[in-house]
């Protein structure tokens, strides 16, 4: 396999806070190859932004990345790099797509003089070149009448629209790697569908890497190839997208599949985790979601779990991948209201849906239609 477009190696990001030391993010490490989407996914506190930024250094104090960590892009540490070369990077050759377009745009500047901006401050151009690159950018994102849209301000267009003039200043540049915080969060489902089918259009006519970071495995299943589950600050799963979805290994991942809606569960409830994430302050000794889960014994109080190898590419941090006859047969989660006793798995396999199953994507929308198909040919504009 060839070498790595991003290494991110026992990363360690952590806030200094008047109850203690945050363990945002505890000795993270993985791979992005050239290309590929990788998922990260997690619940709110599991560390996965947290994680996003600190690859920037966008960690602002009091967080600080801590000695010992790396993050190798195209084999250069960029923790070793001066703020100013850091800088030249951003944007450049490696960008990112924020949550909130709203807020990630800037008010006062029309949306055309946003993205040129992006080209003039990396390259050697004209105002004039840098005002047409950024008309190319908003029509190749899908935007109609470019040239007029162009000189409006965001609060002029829809949330779908900003949230394309994000993925424009984004890839402008056509940076080897953009990071993808939550872009979908703050919109309806069909325009979700529309931009999670523009992103992967753009990343294969343009081969950039991406890493998606995302509460929702809905969108997951949709653009990775790849996914690491975050909990704890720290990875408890990694594995490809069909694996992960047909043969979850840490409880953990199987609680957030478990409460994904599916379709052919009637009049029952969605079921939960019990519990909630601990703080980073206080993160449980042994493994630390040992609180929650339903198979605990006293192995996983006295003894944290290293990430164990499931199958070749496949890895979870359970103690259960060493002992599986410690596997209780007791739901994962709590279940309420359901007809069926038995734990729900929203299925992917490698190979499509086949006939009487469900692929994980299209159980999100109502009648069956994966999230791509139902924003196809539906327009936000
Ligand atoms: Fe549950 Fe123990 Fe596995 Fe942690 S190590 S997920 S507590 S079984």
């Amino acid at each position: 396999m060839t070498d790595p477009l991003l290494a991110v190696r026992d990363l360690l990001t952590y806030f200094t806070t008047p109850a203690g030391v945050a363990r945002a993010v505890d000795g993270v490490s993985f791979d992005v190859h050239r290309g590929e989407t990788l998922g990260l996914v997690g619940e709110s506190g599991c560390g996965k932004s947290v994680t996003g930024f600190s690859i920037l250094r966008l960690i602002p104090p009091p967080g600080r990345i801590q000695p010992g960590s790396r993050i190798l892009f195209e084999g250069e540490d960029l923790l070793q790099r001066s703020e100013r070369s850091l800088r030249d990077l951003r944007g450049d050759r490696i960008s990112m797509i924020f949550q909130e377009p709203m807020s990630a745009l800037n008010p006062v500047f029309s949306v055309g003089d946003q993205i040129a901006e992006v080209v003039r401050v990396h390259r050697d151009t004209s105002r004039r070149q840098a005002w047409e690159k950024a008309v190319e950018m908003l029509e190749m994102v899908g935007i109609p009448e470019p040239a007029a849209r162009a000189r409006q301000y965001p609060h002029q267009l829809s949330g779908g629209m900003r949230q394309r003039v994000l993925i424009a200043m984004a890839l402008v540049l056509e940076p080897a790697l953009v990071i993808a915080d939550e872009p979908t969060t703050a919109l309806d489902v069909t325009i979700q569908a529309q931009i999670l089918e523009l992103v992967q259009e753009l990343q294969t006519r343009l081969g950039t890497a991406i890493l998606m970071i995302t509460h929702d495995l809905g969108v997951i299943a949709e653009v990775a190839s790849r996914v690491l589950v975050m909990y704890g600050g720290q990875v408890v799963e990694e594995a490809r997208v069909g694996e992960l979805f047909a043969k979850p290994s840490h409880p953990y991942t199987e609680g957030l599949l478990g409460a994904m809606p599916r379709l052919g569960t009637r009049g029952g409830r969605l079921t939960t985790i019990p519990g909630t994430v601990p703080p980073p302050t206080a993160w449980p000794s042994g493994c630390r979601f040992r609180d929650r889960c339903p198979h605990a014994w006293d192995r996983c109080e006295r003894e944290e779990p290293p990430l164990y190898q499931v199958s070749e590419g496949h890895v979870s941090r359970c103690h259960l991948v060493d002992e599986p006859g410690r596997r209780r047969s007791v739901p994962l989660v709590d279940v309420t209201g359901r007809d069926d006793p038995t734990p729900p798995r929203a299925s992917l396999p490698s190979g499509g849906p086949t006939a009487g199953e469900v692929d994980a994507a299209s159980s999100l929308v109502p009648g069956g239609r994966s999230g791509a198909e139902a924003g196809r040919g539906v327009r936000d504009e």
